[in-house]
């Protein structure tokens, strides 16, 4: 049997319908919206094309969006000035730098420069620390946030689960192992994580009842490693070539998972394609907590 696709898209839009409804209440109970930075330094395309949804999406919900353009080689000191000038401005709730980074400045120091209760991509380690410990003032990063949000929203349980997520990085596979050990909704799973040094990566996922994979490595997991009926998913994002647009005629990137979905989908219960999976989750709990930011500021949470 074919499994249940998730569909990263129409959660999406569920979610933002909820934002725009509160965002609109705050405005008119309380007279103000929340406020998102993005600061963006040169023009890597794949940041662009990411910062430019999230201008859309975020204006779409009636916030007070600023984009910060800076150039390239802007010095890492000027760079900690420009956060610190929002850090201290009351009408911004938000602020996120786009990352990678060049060479010259150091990823850590920009992270660390947010104040904690500003940094909405939750990277800053007050709240990679909270998360870590279940302590929910804090903001969870948007990616695993949005899968975890998937797999509630898909109705899948957690507790007692065996949970294996491919990949240790920082913004992906060590936070969704550790969102889903805690205790409480989404969690209570046994929670193994596998990475480059594993010696049978393939044992270790054919185990898996939910299977997160997030090693950015097209096709890496085969439907041979599947548990019939587990839920699989598939957070890698890999352009492995480009293709027209049906609609628009223009040429696209071409992109893939690090699952086999073709064939996964005949063995698991649900999966999730790529794109239109994990993909629009990612920006839509950005904006989720934005907003959350902006009720904590007014003591509403
Ligand atoms: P990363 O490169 O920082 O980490 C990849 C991890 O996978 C590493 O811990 C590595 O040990 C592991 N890994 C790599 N190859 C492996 C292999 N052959 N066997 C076992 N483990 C292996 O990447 P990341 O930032 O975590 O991103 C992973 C993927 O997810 C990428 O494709 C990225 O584009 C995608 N991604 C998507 C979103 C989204 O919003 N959809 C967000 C973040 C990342």
């Amino acid at each position: 049997m074919s499994a249940v696709i998730i569909n990263g898209n129409e959660i999406r839009e569920g979610i933002l319908a909820d934002l725009r409804e509160e965002v609109a209440a705050l405005k008119a109970k309380h007279g103000v919206v929340p406020g998102l930075v993005t600061i963006m330094l040169g023009e890597h395309p794949a940041s662009v094309s990411y910062v430019s949804l999230k201008i859309k999406t975020a204006k779409g919900l009636g916030f007070n969006e600023i984009q910060v353009s800076l150039p390239e080689n802007i010095s890492e000191t000027d760079l900690l000035e420009t956060i610190e000038k929002y850090n201290r401005d009351d009408r911004v709730h938000g602020i996120l730098v786009q990352l990678p980074l060049p060479k010259h400045i150091s990823e850590q120091k920009v992270i660390n420069a947010i104040r904690p209760e500003k940094d909405v991509d939750g990277f800053h380690p007050v709240n990679v620390g909270k998360t870590l410990i279940g302590d929910t003032t804090g903001f969870r990063p948007c990616t695993p946030a949005g899968i975890l949000e998937m797999i509630i929203r898909s109705g899948i349980n957690t507790s007692g689960a065996e949970v294996v997520v491919v990949g240790r990085s920082n913004i992906v596979g060590k936070p969704i192992a550790a969102m889903m050990m805690q205790k409480g909704p989404g969690g209570d799973a046994t929670v193994t994580v596998v990475h480059t040094r594993t010696k049978d990566l393939s044992y270790h996922c054919r185990r898996a009842d939910i299977l997160i994979v997030a090693a950015g490595v097209p096709g890496l997991v085969k439907s041979s490693w599947i548990k019939p009926g587990a839920c699989v998913i598939d957070v890698g994002v890999n352009r492995v070539g480009e293709k027209k647009d049906d609609k628009t005629g223009r040429i696209i990137p071409l992109l893939r998972g690090d699952v086999d979905f073709e064939e996964a989908r005949e063995i698991a219960g649900w999966i999730t394609p790529v794109p239109g999976g994990v993909g629009p989750m990612t920006i839509a709990m950005l904006m989720s907590n934005t907003v959350r930011s902006l009720k904590r500021s007014l003591l509403l949470i």
